[in-house]
This record gives structure tokens, sequence and C-alpha cells, in this order.
């Protein structure tokens, strides 16, 4: 079976990995609360899953996903119990350092997956960022805005619709999909802290919003490897990718 992680291979895999042009994933999660009814983890499983999901179904081309970055950003969590955030700068290190020592191992294709809607923007800025202070190019996405999501996933969800509500319907779905031991509905209701009705969310809406995510991080990976993702986007005419 071919190994799709890369906290699983032996350094002497890792040169030929990147001659083959493989693909990179940083998932970026978060560890905070999600309602009475999720585990603190969801962001990190949901995104780290659909990662490994889609470099599992790739078979023309490598793609590695690296242990996911599990504190985010998340002060405005901390009211409740079990979040652990990072400061801001210490994020932006974070991500900015994981980067660049993928970078130096010889991968130029390096894809950040966000799966927290407070990291989303911090997390878009590190294109621009590592590009102008380190010569680094990357592409950003947050799970839901990768392409065609959001219009699949318009005709699962009958109230997270154009928005993915915080332990609503479809982190409650998602998370019955993929630890389903760890989700408890009885608790599933609106409390503070919970934005949107996760009594909607069902194991088979959780396939599908995750089929879907995984089909649309596919399309992506294969953009991102044949170059065309770049070619589509304006700063590759500014950004060294060497
Ligand atoms: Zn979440």
């Amino acid at each position: 079976m071919k190994t799709t992680e890369w906290q699983y291979l032996r350094r002497t895999e890792f040169a030929s990995l990147a001659e083959q042009a493989a693909v990179t994933v940083i998932p970026v999660g978060s560890i905070e609360q999600h309602g009475e009814h999720l585990p603190i983890n969801t962001d990190a499983s949901n995104c780290h899953s659909i990662a490994t999901r889609a470099a599992e179904s790739i078979d023309s081309f490598p793609v590695l996903v690296l242990p996911v970055v599990w504190p985010g950003y998340s002060p405005h969590h901390m009211v409740h119990p079990g979040t652990i955030t990072l400061s801001f700068d210490t994020f932006v290190r974070v991500l900015t350092e994981v980067a660049v020592c993928v970078h130096a191992h010889g991968f130029r294709k390096i894809l950040f997956l966000n799966g927290h809607g407070g990291n989303s923007a911090i997390i878009s800025a590190m294109r621009p960022k590592l590009s102008a202070e380190h010569r680094i190019a990357v592409v950003a996405y947050t799970y839901w805005d990768l392409p065609g999501v959001a219009v699949a996933w318009r005709s699962i969800c009958e109230t997270d619709r154009g928005f993915v509500g915080h332990a609503a319907e479809i982190e409650t779905s998602l998370q019955l999909y993929l630890q389903p031991g760890r989700v408890v509905m009885r608790d599933a209701r609106w409390v503070p802290g919970v934005y949107g009705d996760p009594t909607l969310a069902t194991r088979e809406k959780g396939e599908r919003l995750f089929d879907a995510a995984v089909t649309g991080l596919i399309r992506l990976l294969r953009d991102y490897h044949s170059g065309a993702l770049e070619k589509s986007l304006e700063w590759t005419r500014e950004v060294p990718t060497d």
C-alpha cells in the first residue's frame, strides 16, 4: 500500500517524491469547543480526513499529507473549556516554519488545507507572506471553499447553505461519518458557541458532504500538479517557484 502520510515515511523516501513533484498538503485545524455534542478536535479531524482520503485516491502522481497542525487561532473560543489557541504571531510563525521546512526538502507544490473558520484569513495571507518574505509559492484553501463544494453541499444541507455554521448541520454530519463514537447526539442543540442547528445532522449527509469535499480537493490537486492552477493565478508571474 502506498504511503501518503509524511509522518510514516523514512528519510530515504523523500528525495524521489520531491523529484516526482509530489504535492504536499499541510492540514491546519484547531482544538476548540464545538458545542456540547462534538469533540474538540472536530476541525482537525475534518480537514485531515479530507486530505488523506484525497491523497489515497490519486495514483497518477504522489500526494503527501503532513500531520495536522492541530492548534489554530481560536481566542474567541477560550471562554469554553478545552480550547487551545496559539497567539496570532505564533500561529503565523508555525505555518511559516512548517512550509519553509517542506520547501527545504525539495517540494515545490505546497497546499495549506484549513478546517477552521477563524484561521481562514490568516491561511489566505500565508501566500503573499511566504512569497514576499521567503520566496516560497504556496496555495491555501479552507475545505468548504474547494472547487465545486458549495454547489454540491447546497443540495445536501437543509440549513447550512452558503455558510458553515459552527458545530451545526455540516460539521456535525461530517463528524457522525468520521468519528461517530465521539459524537453525542442527545446533547446536540443550540447553546452559546453553536451557530446553526446540529439536530439536522446525519451520518448519511456527512458521507455525502465528505465525498464532495474530497472530489473538490482531488480536482484542485490535479490542477496544482499539472500547473493549471498556477496558470490561473496572477502571482506566478511575480513569484519564483524554484
Ligand atoms: Zn469547527
